[in-house]
């Protein structure tokens, strides 16, 4: 059991087994009297480990035949960009739902190279909802959506009818809950959220995408570079490599993607009830629309505050406070939080009904 409960957005949890083995790889790696971050990315050694991530990658997700996984810098904000550069044909036109503060910057990238239809907002009612009510149009060049809205604790629980390429930020609950790989042309998430430290960025994009429309591409912006390269056109983020693979590992051994979606569920059920049942709290996300990763709730009445906070603060619960565009309480319940940390937090819940 980790020494602090932590319900940080992101960078976020890691499991203790991986943040050991991955002290232990930064000391002596494979045997080699040499750090991890001290040896070649072309060794063998490290080779090996990305062929492992990107097999654990396609094994965890049933990647099917025809589409590359990547990892490459950047970020998420960069997959933004790299979006259009892939999926845009030369003044082009993409559809995007604004759910959220990231799907805006996704927007105002492509709004840079064409023209963007943004077919659902929920912005008037501050992002709390997923909009559901458009049709996609068959004349873009693609469709893009956020999967789950991190700041606002929203998430899209089924994806829509489309006969354009799907291109989906999974950034903050890939690896959360088994989801149907086939559905979308590319897909990308910053490592930092449920797969590793900050650093890597996968990607997994259709063969088919590469070259499909016709333009230029810078050589770092290309999917198809990276893929060509196995990830390693040049320097990779080797340690984020490293610790995802490790935490893929860890995800298979104890059960993969229905273990940690039944796990998720059981985690986002316990915390949800008491918001629901405590006459103290309530939810700020659509019911309908909450998100498992990220619960976003408020106190009903202020002068509490002081009170709730001296509680989980003195239970040795982190990284609740909500994101500053929503205000109250945002608990992350990231794979790697146990199950007895969400308890925790629904304890001081109820400590704070009793002697409020
Ligand atoms: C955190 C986050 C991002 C930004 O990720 P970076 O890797 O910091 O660029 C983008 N989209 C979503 C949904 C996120 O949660």
């Amino acid at each position: 059991m980790a020494k602090v409960h932590n319900y940080s957005a992101g960078p976020c949890i890691l499991d203790e087994s991986v943040l050991k083995e991955a002290q232990a790889a930064v000391g002596n790696f494979d045997n080699l009297d040499l750090s991890l971050l001290e040896i070649s990315h072309r060794s063998k050694n490290f080779v090996a480990v990305m062929d492992e991530a990107t097999a654990l990658v396609k094994e965890i997700l049933n990647v099917p035949e025809g589409y590359s996984v990547i990892f490459l810098q950047g970020g998420a904000s960069l997959g933004f960009l790299i979006t259009v550069m892939n999926l845009m044909r030369e003044n082009g036109k993409a559809a995007y739902t604004d759910t959220g503060a990231w799907a805006n910057k996704a927007i105002k990238e492509a709004k840079l190279f064409g023209d963007v239809n943004v077919l659902g907002t929920s912005k008037d009612s501050n992002y709390n909802f997923i909009p559901k009510d458009y049709t996609v149009p068959s004349d873009i060049d693609y469709f893009h959506c956020t999967s789950n809205n991190t700041i606002y604790g929203t998430q899209m629980k089924s994806f829509p009818e489309c006969s354009v390429p799907l291109v989906c930020d999974m950034s903050s609950d890939i690896f959360s809950k088994s989801v149907d790989i086939s559905q979308f042309d590319m897909i990308y998430a910053g490592a930092q959220k449920n797969l590793g430290p900050a650093g890597a960025t996968l990607y997994i994009v259709k063969d088919a995408v590469f070259g499909r429309n016709g333009r230029t591409i810078p050589a770092y912006l290309d999917l198809q570079t990276h893929a060509s390269k196995e990830s390693m056109f040049n320097t990779p983020p080797v340690f984020s490599i490293y610790v995802s693979m490790l935490t893929l590992r860890w995800l298979k051994a104890n059960g993969g993607l229905p273990w940690i979606e039944a796990r998720n569920n059981e985690k986002a059920a316990l915390l949800y009830n008491e918001i629901d049942r405590n006459p103290l709290f309530e939810g700020t996300a659509n019911l309908e629309d909450r998100s498992v990763m990220n619960a976003c709730f408020v106190l009903k009445d202020e002068a509490h505050k002081d009170a709730f906070d001296k509680l989980w603060n003195d239970s040795k619960i982190n990284g609740i406070k909500g994101h500053r565009s929503v205000g109250g309480y945002r608990a992350s319940m990231y794979n790697a939080l146990p199950v007895e940390s969400v308890q925790l937090l629904v304890d001081c819940m109820k400590e704070l009904e009793k002697t409020a």
